[in-house]
Formats: C-alpha cells, structure tokens, sequence
C-alpha cells in the first residue's frame, strides 16, 4: 500500500530514473482531456482524418483513458530526442530534385522497439519504488492521445502544426506513455510559446494547415506518403517535391528547433545513407532489397509498392534525364495500373519540363 505523503517524492524518483535510463524529459498528468476529445471530433466530423480509420474507431477510449484501462488516474509521460547526428542538411536534400528526401525520425531504425523497451524498464523500476500497480505502457500503438497528454504533464505545447514542441528541445522528439493506477502529483499544463507566428502555415507546401492546430490529413504529405494506400492525388504531386517518405517542413521553419539537440542514441543514426541519396539509386532498388535496407525502420511498413509509387511521383518533379525516364519507362512496361498511372504522369511531367527548358 502506497502512503499518500511518499507520492511527491516517488514522482521525483521516477523523473530522476527516467532521466538516467536516457528519456529527455518525464512528467506526470491526470485523464481529464476533455477539450482535447472535443477537438478530435471535431476533427474527425471534418473527415480530415482521411483513411485513419483507427482515429475513430476506438470511440471515447483514446480520450478517455479510464475507458481503455480501468483504473487508470495518472500517465507518465517520457520524451526521447531523435534528430540524427551527421544528417545532410535536410534543405539541402528538399532543394536538390535529384536527391531523396526523407523524414528525419525515419532515417534510423524503428523507434517502437526501442522506446517501448525502455518504458517497460522504467515501468518495472517504479515496481521496485511503489511495489505491485497496475500499469501499460503506449508507443504510438493504442488509442491514446500522447500530444495532449504531454502537453497536460508538462513537456511542451501543441504548435499551430500539431506537433508538440518545447523551449528547450523544438519538436525532434518521440513520445511515450505509461498509464499508471498510482495517484502521483500531475505537473502543470505546458504554457503556449508560438505567439504571433505562422511560420509553419505558411511554409506546408500543400496548405496542408489550414488553420492554427488543424491539419487535414488528406492534404499532408506525411499521410499521403505513409498512410494514403490509393493513388497520390494528382493536385498534390508536384507539391510533394522529392519527399518520398514524410515531411518535415513545418518542424524544419520552426524557430523553436533551433533549441534541437541530435540525439545520442544510436538506434536513430541514418542507416544505408538514406539522408543522402538519389531518387535514381533507390527506384533501382528491387523489392529484396527494399525488404533488406528496410529491416527495423520504420519504412517498411508502407511495402514496396507505395515506396514505388512516392518515388515515381518525386522522379517526374525532378530535372529530366535520359536515365531517369530510360528507368521509368522500363519499369512501365511490367508495372501493374496503379504504378503505371503514375509512371505516366511523371514521365509527362518531365516532357513538359524539358520542353520548357529547351522550345
Ligand atoms: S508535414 Fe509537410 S505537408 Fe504535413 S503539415 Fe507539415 S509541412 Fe504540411
Ligand atoms: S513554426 Fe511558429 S507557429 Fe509553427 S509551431 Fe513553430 S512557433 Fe508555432
């Protein structure tokens, strides 16, 4: 049995192990996200959430999380940092039509794996503090509202683009949760530090942010690269640029992340060079090697042939090249109709583009 009196200091011993065990940064929230469950409706009643399906699914148990754990009074919530160290400056890639642009949490290896391990240590570390309790821990795998939580237990704010970000380490983090049945102290809420900025709005290269905080999904080339499994919509494909995997603009503008640190953790250095390479090179990747350089990354998840496909639509806005269109109409000739309706498009988009440099 937990004496109440002990609760404020297990919860400085749980921010201090935390700490030690590599998180950059712990706090401790109750359940009460009641306005944040008013703007997900909302959100989903907008359809901005596009095919996520999952997003609606679980009804008020991602707001409420008594709903999905009974018991459930407190969440731990940690911060672990993953801007990799030695990246090619991600303008640089985004400005280079032949490169492959790709999001920086995806340069390394699957942060689910890593992250959950390490909570379900610190879960057993607070076993040791507080004895037997009942607990789950959450990586971006459940139902559970991790941007507002955080926000509540103290680890930074909700920006006008949706992602949560802090004074003293930008938005190059991953979040993670332990829902816990210990009555611990909560932090104080995260107080709001855009001020009159707008930077990230103005800088989504498909308006993707149409308002402060509201994203429609089906606008943002991180869903329509990693979530969307039908054909980019046309309207948005020359926006996409050369962002085969994600997109990082709205974080890249934000004046905050020049408070960023590149994490230490090695899981997240960039694997297979994928910071900085052409779109040339990967588009010649088979499918056994896709499955090969993509083993433990987040990448994988989205299959070879959407691969293809962001691949295909970046290569028809990058600048023409007898290898590039030799390599697109190649692949047209043994291309199912979905690549193939793509592979057209780019392969029109670079004759139009040569035509134009050169009546
Ligand atoms: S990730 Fe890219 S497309 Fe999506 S909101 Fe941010 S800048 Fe816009
Ligand atoms: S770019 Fe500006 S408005 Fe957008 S999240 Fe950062 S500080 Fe807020």
């Amino acid at each position: 049995m937990i004496n109440d009196h002990n609760l404020p200091s297990i919860a400085l011993s749980i921010k201090k192990i935390a700490k030690e065990m590599g998180f950059q940064d712990c706090g401790i929230s109750d359940t009460e996200l009641t306005d944040a469950e008013n703007f997900l409706f909302q959100w989903l009643k907008n359809k901005f959430h596009g095919e996520m399906d999952y997003m609606q699914k679980h009804g008020s148990k991602r707001s409420r999380p008594n709903d999905l754990i009974p018991d459930t009074c407190r969440v731990i919530s940690v911060r672990m940092d993953y801007f990799p160290p030695h990246a090619k400056e991600a303008w640089s890639v985004i400005n280079d039509n032949t490169a492959a642009f790709i999001s920086r949490y995806a340069l390394g290896r699957d942060y689910h794996k890593v992250l959950r391990n390490r909570l379900q240590k610190l879960a057993k570390k607070i076993e040791e503090l507080v004895g037997p309790y009942q607990y789950r821990v959450f990586v971006d795998s459940a139902p559970v509202m991790e941007k507002a939580i955080a926000e509540k237990a103290g680890l930074g704010w909700i920006g006008k683009h949706s992602n949560l970000l802090s004074r003293d380490a930008g938005s190059w983090f991953f979040l993670g949760e332990i829902y816990v049945d210990i009555p611990l102290p909560s932090d104080e809420t995260s107080s709001f530090h855009c001020g009159d900025c707008t930077s990230c709005i103005d800088a989504c290269p498909t308006n993707a942010i149409i308002a402060p905080f509201q994203v429609d999904a089906r606008r943002c080339i991180s869903y329509l690269t990693i979530e969307h499994k039908g054909p980019i919509p046309v309207e948005f494909r020359q926006a996409m640029g050369n962002r085969i995997y994600g997109c990082d603009d709205c974080q890249l503008v934000c004046p905050w992340n020049r408070f960023s640190e590149d994490t230490a953790e090695t899981d997240f250095s960039v694997r297979h060079q994928l910071d900085d390479v052409t779109l040339l090179e990967l588009f010649n990747w088979d499918e056994t090697t896709f499955l090969a350089n993509t083993e433990g990354s987040a990448i994988r998840r989205i299959g070879y042939e959407r691969w293809q496909r962001n691949i295909i639509v970046a290569l028809g806005n990058s600048t023409s090249s007898a290898e590039i269109i030799a390599a697109l109409t190649l692949k047209l000739s043994n291309s199912n109709d979905y690549l193939a309706e793509h592979i057209e498009w780019s392969l029109a988009q670079l004759k139009n583009s040569a035509t134009f440099q050169h009546p």
